[in-house]
C-alpha cells in the first residue's frame, strides 16, 4: 500500500477497543489501518493477559442492557474464527446485604430477567465450599457470567480484521495527529492519510489528544494482578466449576475485590484489587507501592481458607479511570471526524465487540446503535482543561 494512499479510517492502539473497531470498519468494507506503537502482542496496556471476566451484573441498566448484545457478538466471533473464546463459569457476587452497591446490582438483574441464583447464608457453603461468607454479607450468582480468554480474543479479532483485508502496522508509534477534512497522522514509521481517525489509546489517551487540543480527565493506575496458591490442588478450579467472583465491598477493602477460577497457571487463582496507584504509562514499573496487596493478604486470609495469603505471581496491567468510572465513547468536540474511545476503567473488555461497532459507527457519522449520554464527553465540561 502506497504512503500516499488515504484510508477511509485510521485507528489508534490495537488494544481490545482498537482491534475490535477496526474489524468492524472491515466488516462495512472500510479501507482501515490499525496503528500499534508495539510490537504485538504486548504486556505494556491494558489489554493482555490470559483471561477477564464477562458478566450482566451491573449496577446500572445500560451496561446490562449492552452486555445483551455483547454476548451475541462475542459468540459471532467464535463461529466466524472457529476458536473458543469463553467459558461460562457463573459469576458470584457477595457483598454487605444492605449496601447499596450489592443491591443495586441484584436488583438491575432481576428487573432485567438475567438468570440469578439467590444462595442463603445456610446453603453457601454446600454450593460454594471453601469460601466464607462474611457477617452481614449476602450472595447472588449471576449464572450468565464467565471467562474470556483474553490473548487468544485479541490474536482472534486481529486476525479476523486482516482477512477482510485491514492493515496492521506495529512499532509505529503516533507522534503527530493533524485534523482536517482529511487527517494527517505521523507515525515513527511514516505518514497516514485517512477521512476519520479513531483514537483508542488506552492508558496514552490523553498524550495523544494533546494533537488534537483536549484533555479528558483520566488517571492511570497501575494493578498488580496477584495469584494465589491452592494449598489444595483442585480447591478453586475451573473444571470443578469454582466460579468468578466479584465482593461489592468488604470490611478489609473499600474498593471491589474480584477473582477467576485456576485456570492459566495451574494450582493458582487470580484475585485482585480493582484500584491502584497512579502511573505514568511509560513508568509502571516505577510504582511499587503494594498497599492493594496488603488489603488482599487481609482478605485472603479471612474469606478464602484454602489459599495461601501470599502472592505466587504477581503482574501488572493498567486502568484508566474516568471520575465516574464509565467510558468516553464520543466524536471530538471540535473535529467531528476523530472519534475517542477511553477511559475503559478496569471492566471494558467485556464491551469490546460492542465497543468496536459504537466507535466504528461514531466514525462514519452513523447514529450509534445505543444511547450514549452516559459516555459523552461533555459530562466533564468542568474538569475539562481545553488546549486549545
Ligand atoms: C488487571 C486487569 C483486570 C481487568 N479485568 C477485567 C475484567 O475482568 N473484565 C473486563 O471487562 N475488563 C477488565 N479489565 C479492563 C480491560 O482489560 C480494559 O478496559 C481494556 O483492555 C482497555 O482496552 P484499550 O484498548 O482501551 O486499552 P489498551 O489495551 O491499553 O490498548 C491501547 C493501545 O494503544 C497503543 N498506543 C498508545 N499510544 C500509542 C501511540 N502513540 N501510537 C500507537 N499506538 C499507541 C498501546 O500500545 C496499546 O496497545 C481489566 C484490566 C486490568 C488491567
Amino acid at each position: 500500500m502506497s504512503r500516499q494512499m488515504e484510508y477511509d479510517c485510521i485507528v489508534i492502539g490495537a488494544g481490545v477497543q482498537g482491534s475490535f473497531t477496526a474489524y468492524q470498519l472491515a466488516k462495512k468494507k472500510k479501507a482501515t489501518l490499525l496503528l500499534e506503537q508495539f510490537l504485538l502482542p504486548h504486556t505494556r496496556g491494558s489489554s493482555h493477559g490470559q483471561t477477564r471476566i464477562i458478566r450482566k451484573a451491573y449496577e446500572e441498566d445500560f451496561y446490562t442492557h449492552m452486555m445483551e448484545e455483547c454476548y451475541q457478538l462475542w459468540a459471532q466471533l467464535e463461529r466466524e474464527a472457529g476458536v473458543k473464546l469463553y467459558r461460562q463459569t457463573g459469576l458470584l457476587v457477595m457483598g454487605p446485604e444492605n449496601s447499596q452497591d450489592y443491591q443495586m446490582m441484584k436488583n438491575t438483574l432481576q428487573r432485567n430477567q438475567v438468570p440469578t441464583v439467590i444462595l442463603k447464608r445456610d446453603e453457601f457453603s454446600s454450593h460454594i465450599p471453601n469460601v466464607i461468607l462474611s457477617d452481614g454479607d449476602a450472595a447472588f450468582v449471576d449464572t450468565t457470567a464467565g471467562v474470556l480468554y483474553a490473548d487468544r480474543a485479541l490474536r482472534t479479532v486481529q486476525g479476523q480484521f486482516q482477512k477482510l483485508g485491514g492493515v496492521i502496522k506495529d512499532g509505529q508509534k503516533v507522534t503527530d495527529i493533524k485534523p482536517g477534512p482529511v487527517v494527517t497522522v505521523s507515525t515513527s514509521g511514516g505518514v497516514y492519510r485517512a477521512k476519520s481517525v479513531v483514537i483508542t489509546a488506552g492508558p496514552w489517551a490523553n498524550r495523544l489528544l494533546s494533537h488534537t487540543g483536549l484533555q479528558l480527565p483520566l488517571q492511570v493506575v497501575r494493578i498488580n494482578v496477584c495469584y494465589w496458591k491452592e494449598k489444595q490442588p483442585g480447591l478453586y478450579n475451573v473444571k470443578r466449576r469454582f466460579p468468578c467472583f466479584l465482593h461489592t465491598g468488604s470490611k478489609e477493602a473499600r474498593d471491589h475485590i474480584y477473582g477467576l477460577p485456576s485456570n492459566e497457571y495451574p494450582g493458582l487463582i487470580k484475585i485482585c484489587y480493582h484500584n491502584g496507584s497512579e502511573t505514568d504509562p511509560d513508568k509502571r514499573d516505577r510504582q511499587t507501592d503494594r498497599s492493594d496487596i496488603d488489603i488482599l493478604r487481609r482478605y485472603i486470609t479471612h474469606c478464602f481458607p484454602g489459599l495461601e495469603p501470599e502472592p505466587a505471581v504477581v503482574e501488572s496491567c493498567l486502568y484508566t479511570l474516568t471520575p465516574d468510572r464509565h467510558f468516553v465513547l464520543d466524536c471530538h468536540p471540535t473535529h467531528s471526524n476523530i472519534v475517542i474511545g477511553a477511559g475503559f476503567s478496569g471492566h471494558g473488555f467485556k464491551f469490546g465487540p460492542l465497543i468496536g461497532k459504537l466507535l466504528c459507527e461514531l466514525s462514519q457519522g452513523e447514529v450509534p446503535s445505543y444511547d450514549l449520554s452516559p459516555f459523552r464527553i461533555r459530562r466533564f465540561q468542568a474538569k475539562m482543561k481545553s488546549a486549545l
